[in-house]
């Protein structure tokens, strides 16, 4: 990460941890929430189920984009981003009040340290929209933001990644904390390690859940919860930049915030329920007695010698089956 990278991250983050801070005016925490994740459980609108990572026969899935498309709002999907490797499907004949089809791609450009290529999950750019798949990795990036796409860096452990090629590239705004087809086709598909360690280098990026779907039957494994004021694409990119949503492979959070040091959160039934931070050793965890289930928990983090920079919450079921929050960042006053 070079410098000017860094000190604009570390703008973001500051800007967030305001909004966190009682002292604080309105107009300050409204200018800083444009730069920092949101929380979306503070935020006015509705909440969409959206899957982010999809295939069909115009790359290597087993069915066409209307069969793919009419598979996930029958699974009660409102978002369906279409991501084909290297392609883009014409999604316009697909759109209707209640179920927003987004045009995004898959693309792999080659790593600079040797590493068998990226994966970036590309969301909301035109049709068509061809890429020069010669391009390095960071002009790759730079091409889709330029057109007001969305990178996201996708299943990490998978593809073998570490830090080190996470952090040869810029402007993606989230990473797939959990990618359902990695998971059971190989055990590959958790990345929250790699989200920690991005987080602890001060870049604040969300973490979104997908299926990466190509096989019909391992669908609707893993997805994300948007919050936004309206259904539609500037709406959901909106939400996507701020970090208005979490990621779930089954819990629903209902809830979480911080209030007075103390972060808390609400949830369906799960037997156990993480808070996890920055710094050695930190975090907190809440466990439910044998036969039994949570669908609450807190953690007074105030007031203690440990420098929070930031916390974010991560629950599983009796399943093992998983949600994660977007990081909160903590006023450093
Ligand atoms: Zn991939
Ligand atoms: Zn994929």
């Amino acid at each position: 990460m070079d410098r000017r990278t860094f000190l604009k991250l570390s703008g973001a983050v500051a800007a967030q941890a305001a909004l966190w801070s009682p002292q604080v005016g309105r107009a300050e925490a409204e200018s800083a929430s444009a730069h920092g994740l949101g929380n979306p459980f503070l935020q006015e609108g509705r909440w969409f189920k959206a899957a982010f990572h999809v295939h069909t026969t115009t790359s290597d899935g087993d069915v066409d984009v209307p069969t793919r498309l009419n598979q996930y709002r029958k699974l009660g999907y409102q978002v369906v981003a279409i991501t084909d490797h290297w392609k883009t499907n014409d999604l316009s004949a697909f759109a209707e009040e209640d179920f927003l089809p987004i045009v995004g791609l898959e693309m792999h450009p080659q790593t600079g340290t040797g590493a068998p290529a990226h994966h970036f999950v590309v969301l909301n750019v035109p049709h068509p929209f061809e890429l020069d798949r010669k391009l390095a990795a960071q002009a790759m990036i730079d091409q889709v933001l330029s057109v007001g796409g969305k990178v996201i860096y996708a299943h990490p452990y998978w593809t073998t990644h570490s830090l080190n090629e996470m952090l040869e590239v810029a402007g993606y705004c989230a990473l797939e904390v959990f990618n359902g087809g990695c998971h059971v086709e190989n055990d590959t598909g958790y990345g929250s390690v790699h989200w920690d360690q991005v987080l602890n280098k001060g870049r604040l990026i969300g973490g979104i859940a997908t299926d990466d779907v190509h096989n019909s039957k391992l669908i609707n494994i893993g997805w994300t919860m948007i919050k936004a004021p309206a259904l539609n694409a500037a709406a959901i990119m909106e939400a996507i930049e701020k970090g208005c949503y979490y990621a779930s492979a089954g819990p629903t959070i209902e809830d979480c915030r911080i209030e007075d040091g103390v972060i808390r959160v609400i949830t369906s039934p799960v037997r156990r329920i993480t808070f996890r931070c920055n710094g050695v050793g930190g975090g907190h965890v809440v466990q439910a007695k044998p036969g039994e289930t949570l669908t609450s928990a807190e953690w007074k983090f105030a007031g203690s010698r440990r420098r929070y920079q930031w916390i974010r919450v991560e629950v599983a079921d009796e399943m093992d089956n998983r949600a994660w929050t977007n990081p909160f960042v903590i006023p450093t006053a």
